[in-house]
């Protein structure tokens, strides 16, 4: 998970002449991501009305097509976007989620998504824990790959086993590989983690490996999942239509924002793939809460930086937190419910 780390963010302000603020974010690569938004998407967006969102995310994506329908151009989209969807909610007094399609659950079901390879004795320790609380379903990493041989594959194996060991089989164990196996080691491994009834194997191979996603797809052993670093609606129909993945877990902050998000969803449930967007944070949970499609949120338990994805809950105020396994959205709060807090402040190196 070495390069995995990051401890940068970026948030994304977009005001009306009323003083109302939206704020949407991106995790990934913020200090050149603002570059982008400074020079070039800002300008498109200025003095635009916030409620034509499906033409301004048009001419973000059309006026840059050459260098950003991708990367960094579709992260600062993304950001873009999130803050319109945040602001739009705010002018009408709305939260998000009503304005994509309602309450489709009485609250969220979460999965508790950490478990990062340690010690088996610690692993074992995190998940009674987590379970204790009131979680029923659960993600944890691997720690090794290609490099380490059998031996790894057999420590792989061994914190699967003690996982479900203190879990049991009444609840769902997702693993995640984040694109550190490749088609050879992945097409070895899923026999052998059957037995553990996994509900998804995640990113087993790098995003652009489409191939390899159908082909392990294909085999029906395990579920496969990806799609966190796909982007766009086309990039995502292509993961749909070519059964490359049985869970679709794009990321908002990457694929488009909550406009592209959408799209995708409905083309997503046509296809009867479900889809748990990537990531924890308020405009997943809001998607979550509006599509039927959408079973379950990821969650990131909060805790103290890690790896990183743990940040954003010391940016910002008013994010959902999960009680006994559930997280709820409040309908009285306006836009995505979150502000930029400076409580954390001091730990900060602030650009603007
Ligand atoms: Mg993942």
């Amino acid at each position: 998970m070495a390069s995995f780390r990051f401890h940068q963010w970026l948030t994304v302000e977009v005001i009306t002449d009323d003083g109302t603020v939206g704020i949407g974010n991106a995790a990934l690569a913020p200090s050149v991501v603002k570059k982008a938004v400074d020079e070039w998407y800002a300008p498109l967006v200025i003095g635009e009305d916030p409620f034509d969102y499906a033409y301004i995310w048009e001419k973000m994506y059309r006026r840059t097509h050459a260098w950003g329908r991708k990367g960094v151009g579709m992260t600062a989209i993304s950001a873009i976007d999130i803050a319109i969807w945040d602001l739009m909610g705010k002018l009408v007094n709305k939260p998000v989620f009503k304005l994509l399609g309602g309450r489709t659950k009485e609250k969220i079901p979460v999965y508790y998504s950490k478990l990062y390879a340690d010690d088996v004795d610690a692993m074992q320790r995190e998940a009674e824990t987590a379970y204790a609380e009131g979680y029923t379903a659960f993600k944890s990493r691997f720690g090794y790959g290609p490099k380490d041989g059998m031996h790894g594959m057999r420590e792989n194996l061994k914190r699967v086993e003690a996982l479900r060991e203190v879990l049991g089989y009444d609840v769902d164990l997702m693993l995640e590989s984040y694109m550190g196996w490749n088609l050879d080691y992945t097409k070895r491994m899923l026999p052998k983690l059957a037995k553990y009834e996994p509900r998804w194997l995640e990113e087993p191979v790098i995003a652009d490996d489409v191939e390899g996603y159908i082909e392990l797809n294909a085999m029906n052993i395990v579920p496969i999942s990806g799609g966190e670093h796909e982007f766009s609606i086309i990039g995502c129909k292509d993961l749909i239509n070519r059964k490359a993945v049985s869970v679709l877990q794009y990321d908002t902050n990457r694929v488009g924002g909550i406009t592209a998000a959408q799209k995708i969803n409905a083309i997503a449930e046509a296809a009867q793939i479900p889809v748990i967007p990537h990531a924890g944070q308020m405009h997943n949970y809001h998607l979550t809460m509006a599509n039927v499609n959408c079973p379950v949120s990821e969650y990131f338990p909060v805790y103290d930086v890690e790896v990183g994805n743990e940040l954003f809950y010391y940016i910002f105020e008013g994010d959902a937190e999960a009680e006994q396994g559930y997280l709820q959205l409040d309908d009285n709060k306006p836009g995505l419910g979150i502000s930029i807090t400076d409580k954390y402040l001091e730990h900060f190196e602030v650009t603007e």
